[in-house]
């Protein structure tokens, strides 16, 4: 497994082995089963596999969560190894924002609502890390988890808007054994908090069986839902939306294929989840 920094160094490794194809996995790093599970598919799928570990400034609008964001270099680089990764690309900052840079990926009208709205500034930062991944290592596929449902949207759009030539990935939602979706923000909440955090999850299926007996309107919905959160006394919700999985519309009824998107802080640490329930079949695709 080669472990590069440079940009130069990144191109000329995918120059060495332009035979095959190259699956891509972006990442923030301090690594869990929900990454690896990505680079699984990407390992499964590809000829040769890159991991970027890039804690990217631009997406982060509190310092504060840019700051105490988890990192354990070491232990991420442990587990690519294992999983057989090819290349890993751990930049610095500058080395990706040189002090002149100037050059922003902004999607409109997919990056307004739901995390757009709670964190301005996020998902130009995003879109403009992918953007510069899918530059330099030109990859055939690249792979994204529906934990980040909207983000995956955004990045589906971007890559058709703008020509990428390769495939975005789409990957299903890893869970611990409650339930909880697996995030590297986990690691930050303490036990009390650990405990309620499964409330998230715990809405997502309570929205399931109120679908599966018949509720259809959105506001019913939403209302159970927020309820159910605030109950827990360490949730403040941030938002519970019920949206159109193709726009990130807010509906008012539930038809089709619906996107259950929900953003709860508990004790302070800020996490997301969703579920995509389609009626007609009247199940969930990803929990
Ligand atoms: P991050 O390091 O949080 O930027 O995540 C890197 C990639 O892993 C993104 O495409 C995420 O959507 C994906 N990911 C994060 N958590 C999970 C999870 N629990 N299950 C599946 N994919 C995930």
């Amino acid at each position: 497994m080669k472990v590069l920094k440079k940009i130069d160094d990144i191109r000329q490794c995918r120059l060495q082995n332009r035979a095959g194809k190259w699956g891509l996995v972006p990442t923030m790093g301090y690594l869990h089963a929900g990454h690896l599970s990505l680079v699984r598919k990407a390992r499964a799928e590809n000829d040769y596999v890159a991991v970027s570990i890039f804690l990217n400034p631009k997406q982060f609008e509190d310092v504060q969560d840019l700051r105490t964001y988890p990192k354990d270099l070491r232990r991420d680089l442990e587990l690519l190894e294992h999983e057989e990764v090819d290349l890993v690309w751990t930049p610095a900052p500058a080395e990706i924002y040189p002090p002149d840079y100037q050059t922003y990926v902004s999607v409109q009208e997919l990056a307004k609502p739901l995390e757009g709205a709670a964190r301005p500034g996020h998902f130009r930062g995003v879109a403009t890390i992918v953007a510069k991944l899918f530059n330099v290592f030109e990859p055939q596929r690249a792979y994204f988890g529906q934990k980040d449902a909207q983000q995956l949207l955004l990045i589906q759009q971007m890559v058709k808007d703008l020509n990428f030539n390769l495939q975005v990935v789409a990957c299903p939602t890893v869970r611990e054994q409650d339930g909880l979706a697996m995030s590297s923000r986990n690691a930050r909440l303490p036990a009390p908090a650990r405990k309620q955090a499964i409330c998230l999850y715990e809405a997502l299926r309570l929205a399931e069986r109120m679908i599966s007996s018949g509720e259809r309107k959105a506001a019913t919905l939403r209302s159970a839902l927020s309820a159910h959160i605030e109950d827990y006394n360490l949730a403040r919700i941030d938002y519970v939306s019920i949206v159109n999985p193709a726009t990130v519309d807010e509906i008012e009824r539930i038809a089709g294929r619906v996107l259950i998107c929900l953003a709860v802080s508990v004790d302070g640490v800020r996490l997301i989840d969703n579920l995509t329930i389609n009626i007609r079949e009247a199940q969930n695709e990803n929990v």
